[in-house]
């Protein structure tokens, strides 16, 4: 099943960092038919408006980035909306696809879905062998759901639609909202926030213990558009690093980048979540797939973004 450059491509979450940044790949790559719709166009929430879409546009192939998505404190706070709503994007955008006759389908979710005391680094095949961290389970059980609602639809139609779980993505239109945000966007807000303000400390949340990997996101869009027009016919595939440091290597990183000099105070209050979440992404390295963005550079980079958007730069 070739993807023509002028295949139907329909990207749901288009202007979430991770959709935007598979847009904006497609587009480079030359792809000239990609869909896209606002989320006041198309609530996809919304069963009967998600199939009259699909079934209108008929698209060939979709990339399924829309979700509710948000670090450790928005998981454990908006426990009903992560649940509910990833669950029933998924089932919209699942179902109906097959309805519409989509021929290839790319689930995107995340490490989380692993168990919290997994064996490190995390094979696939991890997948339901054990229990799951609290602070994010309505979210990584819609997740599981979906990675089942695809593999079940392969089962039970023939469709080839699988799953990209990816590890915790940074880059160009992430959210730095100082409660929601996941860590890193969040350091680089509250670092350079110290900065300009000529505080003396930033804040860090738990006990800086915990190991995390870091994917730019322009990393894991070329991953996905790698996937998609390869194909993964059934199941799911890690994407990510390979690598991890702590959250206190992490701040550190944050604060020499963006030229904070202050010192960390570590807020105990604040949960720490699991204690390490490192992917194997053997089964990407054996396709011949690699991440390109070191770390520092991706922080740079992201740091531009958000000086662009939401600052005045030096
Ligand atoms: P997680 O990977 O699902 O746990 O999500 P996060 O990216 O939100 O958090 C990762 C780790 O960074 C957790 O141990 C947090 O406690 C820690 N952390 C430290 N400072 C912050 C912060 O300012 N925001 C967030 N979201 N996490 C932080």
């Amino acid at each position: 099943l070739p993807l023509d450059k002028d295949a139907r491509i329909y990207v749901a979450g288009h202007r979430g960092m991770v959709g935007s940044a598979i847009e904006r790949r497609l587009v480079a790559a030359g792809y000239s038919n990609v869909l896209a719709r606002s989320h006041d166009e198309l609530d996809l929430t919304n069963q009967a408006d998600v199939f009259a879409f699909l079934r209108e546009e008929r698209p060939d192939f979709i990339f399924l980035a829309a979700g509710r998505v948000g670090g450790i404190h928005a998981n454990n706070t908006y426990r009903a909306d992560f649940i509910y709503r990833n669950l029933m994007i998924e089932a919209n955008v699942i179902h109906g696809a097959w309805l519409a006759g989509v021929r290839r389908l790319l689930f995107i979710g995340s490490s989380c879905i692993y168990p919290r005391q997994c064996p490190q680094p995390i094979h696939e095949d991890y997948l339901l062998s054990g229990p799951l961290e609290k602070t994010n389970e309505p979210y990584a059980l819609a997740k599981i759901a979906g990675v089942k609602l695809c593999e079940s639809y392969n089962a039970q139609y023939g469709t080839s639609y699988f799953s990209v779980m990816a590890t915790n993505l940074y880059g160009p239109n992430d959210n730095y909202d100082p409660d929601n945000s996941h860590v890193l966007p969040s350091l680089i807000r509250k670092a350079h926030d110290a900065k300009v303000t000529g505080s003396h400390e930033l804040v860090v949340w738990g006990s800086g213990a915990p190991r995390r990997e870091f994917l730019y996101v322009d990393d894991m869009a070329d991953a996905c558009v790698f996937l998609m027009e390869r194909g993964l016919g059934d199941g799911l595939v890690n994407v990510g690093t390979g690598a991890d440091l702590t959250i206190r290597e992490l701040a550190e990183m944050v604060m020499d980048v963006v030229g904070f000099e202050g010192a960390i105070r570590f807020d105990s209050a604040k949960p720490d979540g699991t204690p390490r979440k490192l992917l194997n992404v053997d089964r990407m390295t054996e396709m011949g797939w690699q991440a390109k963005t070191g770390l520092r550079e991706g922080i740079a980079k992201a740091y531009q973004d958000y000086l662009q958007r939401f600052g005045s730069p030096r």
